[in-house]
Order: C-alpha cells, then structure tokens, then sequence
C-alpha cells in the first residue's frame, strides 16, 4: 500500500499536536532513514542527541515502504536525515512533506551534482548509491555534519572534534581500499552483483561493474539480461560472482546456472553489503566494517 500525501498530512498532524514527551524536554533527536547515514551521524553524534535509523539489517531502501512506527518516528525528530538521489523512492511524498515543518537533509545535498552518475541523457536521474565512493562520501558526510551542528542546542565544539576524527577515518579507509586492491591485476577485477550498486565503488577504484538488475531493485531481470551477463562472464573469464545481503540471490543463481549449462565453472564469492549495513554489534555494523568486508571478498575471491 502506498500512502497518500492526503493521509501522510493528517498522520502529521495528529502527531505534532498529540506527542509532548512525559517527563520534561527530550533530547535532541536526529533520524536517518538507512543504516548507512545512521552509522556517521551516529559515530559523530551519538554522544550529544539521540540517533536512530528508519531502515535495519538487509532491508532494502529502493522498496521501503514507511510504516506507522515510522511516520510516527520521524515526525518526532528534530532533524531527518535521508540520501537522496531517489534511494528512498516509496517515501519521497513522506520526506517531502515533513520538510515543510523540519529540517530534512539529503547527504547527497553535500556534494556538487557533477559527481553523481547520471543515469538518463536530460540528467534529471542520478545513481544514488554515493557512499560506495568513499571520498565522495566524506564529502557529504564533512557537509551533512556541519548542517547537525549548525543546529544542535549544544556541545557543537566536542562534535566539531568527532566530525574531524570520522573524516580523518573515512580518508584512512580510502587509503586502504586503494592499498587493497593494487594487490590484485586490474583484468581480475571485475565485479558481477545483483543489482548496479556498486557504479561508483568501480570507478573510485579500477574496477570494472556489471549488475544483472538496474539501479533500482524495483527492475525486474529477464531472461535476456540473465543471458547477455553469462556472455560477459565467459568472456571476461570470471570466476567469482557475488550476491548482496538486501537482495535476493536468486538472480546470481539463475547466472550461475547459465554458465554451468555451457560449462563454465563459477562459484559465489560471498554476500557483498551494498545497501545495507550488518548487524549491529558486529564489525560489517558499521559503514567502514562493512566496505573492508566487501573488499575482503573481493580480493579473496579475485585471487
Ligand atoms: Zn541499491
């Protein structure tokens, strides 16, 4: 079910006439819709507000849908924090409207469009899976933070320090990555995924992309799609394929299948994080936890 502007408006409205907190002033809150902008503000923030993400582990951003829990949340909040670019395509009418009452910023505001893939001729669609680059992502991280403290009630000098120290880490992941894959000779990398996630991970960083389903998970695959990235694996001798935690495995499987029948072997390499974060707690928890995860793989199985 999709919600209309007419119910999102009056879900609003009896929300910020009927939620004062209990017992005195709450604290200052910010709520991102997917894991991955959770986990920066979260690292830079965590200490002075309340951080909290709309979307967990393995959900899917390009299919999400806000439920009731979710409206309420977010109608709460003193900032929303979401990506952009149309990731969270199902909630655009929910985002839109609450930015008329609160401040809502998209991290991919933080960097110039000329960085973003288009993905029509006119240029009016952008590829908004950003934080695969990481530079790319530090930028809008640097910006989207100094937009929190610019509005944060206090403790904006302590989160000016954890900003510097997050982008500092960021540039040291870059640096890594960079290390990582030097390591392996750039015909061997070449990176078959579930969907076209990973466009701007090859470009930061030699890699050559191919994806069996578009941009969106909301495209369908067709035989035809299956039958043209079998080709490309054969041809460019590829061994390892890769699924991704928020999609099904489903498609690879069907190319798996595809080169076994003209008796290619190919194997699974792993599950990649593409839009979604592991599981709290754990290492691939975290946005740096989860690219070194996906460049482990990546060399592992490029080896
Ligand atoms: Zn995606």
């Amino acid at each position: 079910m999709r919600f209309s502007r007419v119910f999102i408006q009056a879900v609003l409205i009896i929300l910020s006439a009927g939620c004062q907190p209990p017992d005195g002033p709450k604290k200052f809150t910010i709520v991102c819709t997917t894991g991955i902008i959770n986990d920066a503000v979260h690292q830079i923030f965590g200490d002075m507000a309340t951080v909290e993400s709309i979307m967990g582990t393995g959900v899917d951003p390009h299919l999400y849908k806000a439920s009731h829990g979710d409206i309420n949340k977010l109608s709460n909040a003193d900032i929303v924090i979401h990506n952009g670019l149309h990731l969270e395509g199902k909630m655009s009418d929910l985002l839109h409207k609450l930015s008329e009452t609160k401040n809502v910023f998209a991290m991919s505001d933080g960097a110039d469009v000329k960085n973003f893939r288009k993905l029509d001729a006119s240029g009016t669609l952008y590829d908004p899976h950003i934080w695969f680059d990481v530079p790319l992502w530090r930028q809008c991280v640097g910006h989207i933070g100094r937009q929190i403290i610019d509005k944060l009630p206090k403790g904006k000098d302590q989160a000016e320090i954890k900003l510097l120290k997050y982008l500092s880490d960021l540039d040291s992941l870059d640096h890594w990555v960079r290390n990582e894959m030097i390591r392996i000779p750039p015909e061997k990398r070449v990176l078959i995924t579930s969907h076209d996630a990973f466009e701007y991970f090859g470009k930061a960083y030699g890699i050559k992309v191919k994806g069996l389903q578009g941009i969106s998970t909301l495209s369908e695959f067709g035989l035809r799609d299956v039958t043209e990235l079998v080709d490309f694996v054969i041809e460019n001798n590829v061994k390892t394929l890769f699924i991704e935690t928020s999609v099904s495995p489903r498609s690879i499987e069907s190319v798996i299948n595809g080169c076994h029948s003209k008796n290619f072997e190919v194997k699974i390499g792993g599950s990649l994080f593409s839009d979604a974060l592991g599981s709290e707690g754990t290492t691939e928890g975290t946005y740096v936890g989860m690219i070194k995860h996906n460049v482990n793989l990546m060399t592992k199985g490029w080896q």
